[in-house]
């Protein structure tokens, strides 16, 4: 028997009257990370990973009912047992897994396999059904190795400074935004934070997580801007408007997006697993059963059933994290 099934507000587990990620307010919400597309407001209660929470309360407020659970402590949900387990995609993300009368579910949320200081390591779990994420479910996206890419902004901002021009660098504000930061070389010359990300990082920093230091205000050096994709154009850039411009996103990896944006240069990293790890995660679970949730699941699913797993297409209302 299914353990979940896709109702009108997102994916339900009957035999503990629970959502995840539900796109609609619901009576019980499981919530895997805290990315706005899965934080919908007016839930009864919530319950999340307990590295999560501040950052879910960023989206749902103080007054939201919100519970924290360590990864791996099970806890009972009527006649389900419910764990989370790291996902390695931001802080505190999460897969859910349940377990009822021996068959055991994983609902993976976003996920990354590759080592980040700024999220707990991902956590492979063997399961009868796995319902992946496929953000980036098509074989053209293959990540370069994440220290070269890291390398490659460094010497994009150095090269930068020494033409006495700053440097803008685009990136998701919850999650690559303090990737970035746990790397980047502050002696390199200043660097700023749009409020958009700076109102994430002091929940990094409150749990411990060592984040290159920000320039208090601009002094006329050549710094670099860290900004969410969504502030190109704002009147916070506008000081920047003459600087370099790049996006950090796996969105890089074809040419479309950046040159819609027309930016000077892409670089391709990402907080998704790209798609060998999508592959590799799938076969680890030893799953009989692969769910993919996604706007678009057709090409992952097609590639499964081809080499002969049962997948199913479950069309996903969330948004796209890294655009
Ligand atoms: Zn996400």
């Amino acid at each position: 028997m299914a353990l979940l099934e896709l109702g009108p507000h997102g994916l339900y587990c009957a035999a503990g009257d629970f959502y995840i990620d539900p796109w609609r307010p619901v009576g019980r919400a499981v919530i895997t990370h805290a990315h706005a597309d899965r934080a919908q407001a007016g839930s009864r209660g919530y319950l999340t990973a307990a590295s999560g929470v501040a950052l879910l309360r960023e989206w749902l407020g103080a007054e939201a009912a919100v519970e924290a659970l360590p990864y791996g402590q099970p806890l009972t949900i009527g006649g389900a047992r419910v764990s989370l387990h790291p996902a390695g995609h931001i802080l505190g993300s999460a897969q859910v897994r349940i377990e009822q009368g021996g068959e055991v579910w994983v609902v993976s949320g976003d996920y990354r396999t590759a080592p980040d200081p700024a999220s707990e390591p991902f956590e492979p779990l063997l399961c009868q059904a796995f319902v992946t994420e496929a953000s980036f479910g098509l074989p053209i996206f293959r990540w370069p190795p994440e220290d070269e890419a890291l390398d490659s902004v460094q010497a994009w901002w150095r090269a930068n400074c020494e033409a006495g021009r700053s440097s803008v660098l685009f990136a998701q504000p919850l999650g690559m935004a303090q990737r970035l930061l746990t790397t980047l070389d502050g002696s390199i010359g200043p660097i700023h934070a749009h409020p958009e990300i700076e109102r994430f990082n002091r929940h990094y920093r409150a749990q411990g997580i060592s984040l290159a230091g920000l320039a208090p205000e601009a002094d006329g050096r050549p710094a670099l801007v860290l900004a969410p994709p969504s502030a190109q154009g704002d009147s916070w850039m506008r000081r920047w408007d003459q600087a370099s411009t790049a996006m950090a996103s796996g969105w890089m990896r074809i040419r479309g997006p950046r040159r819609r944006r027309a930016l000077d240069r892409g670089f391709v990293l990402s907080s998704h697993a790209d798609w060998p790890a999508l592959l590799a995660v799938i076969d680890a679970t030893r799953a009989e059963t692969v769910w993919v949730m996604h706007r678009q699941p057709a090409p992952l699913v097609r590639w499964l059933v081809e080499h002969g797993r049962t997948a199913v297409a479950v069309e996903a209302q969330y948004g796209e994290d890294e655009a």
